[in-house]
């Protein structure tokens, strides 16, 4: 492909910021609201914001089934914050009627670092992207609290109250961190993900 297409679930959360990311990244990158623009791209972002709101407006727009039939089809998916709740097959402290697209194989914990870190800023190591630790931003994030067999932990926190804690899973085609890549200006994760769809098409 030359340019890929990759679109950005633009039904609730910080759509424009990972637009502009995806665009510095060399992509064709536009917001998807309905299925015949799932159609047209090669890999997609589910963005952060609120998990519960994003799985509401994910039915309302009836656009479940056919993410669904993509994920199932191979394509890339990247979703940071409330995108990866939304790719866990198990959410704790979630509402019990928000449902996601259950594509990677692990257990998130909903707002999992608590009252006080509430928002921090943290150095993550990444694996598979060079250049040294993630200067990652955490907002009323999720952390990975378990990973099924096919996931791979691709990084976690370096230390303080949250150390250890993993924050970045890879299975497949999917992606997931708990962190937002796409209000820092760094565009290592981005263009990793723009890699995976290379590689997927
Ligand atoms: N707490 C939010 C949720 O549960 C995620 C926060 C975010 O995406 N910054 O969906």
């Amino acid at each position: 492909m030359a340019v890929p297409v990759i679109g950005v679930l633009a039904l609730q959360g910080d759509v424009r910021e990972h637009v502009a990311a995806l665009a510095g990244a060399g992509t064709d990158a536009r917001p998807v609201r309905r299925p015949v623009e799932l159609d047209a791209v090669d890999g997609l972002v589910v963005p952060g914001g609120e998990s519960t709101t994003i799985s509401k407006l994910v039915d309302i727009f009836e656009m479940r089934d056919p993410i669904d039939k993509r994920i199932a089809g191979g394509m890339p998916v990247y979703g940071s914050c409330a995108g990866m709740i939304m790719l866990a097959t198990e959410v704790l402290d979630g509402r019990p009627d928000q449902r996601g697209f259950a594509g990677i194989e692990m257990t998130v914990r909903r707002n999992a670092f608590g009252r006080q870190i509430d928002s921090f800023e943290a150095p993550v190591v990444l694996a598979g992207v060079d250049g040294g630790p993630f200067h990652a931003v955490f907002i009323r994030a999720p952390w990975v609290e378990r990973v099924g067999p096919e996931a791979e932990v691709l990084g976690r926190v370096t230390d303080g109250p949250a150390a250890d804690r993993i924050v970045a899973v890879r299975q497949g085609n999917l992606l997931a961190t708990s962190f937002h890549p796409e209000l820092t200006g760094d565009l290592r994760l981005h263009r990793h993900f723009v890699d995976l769809v290379r590689a997927a098409s």
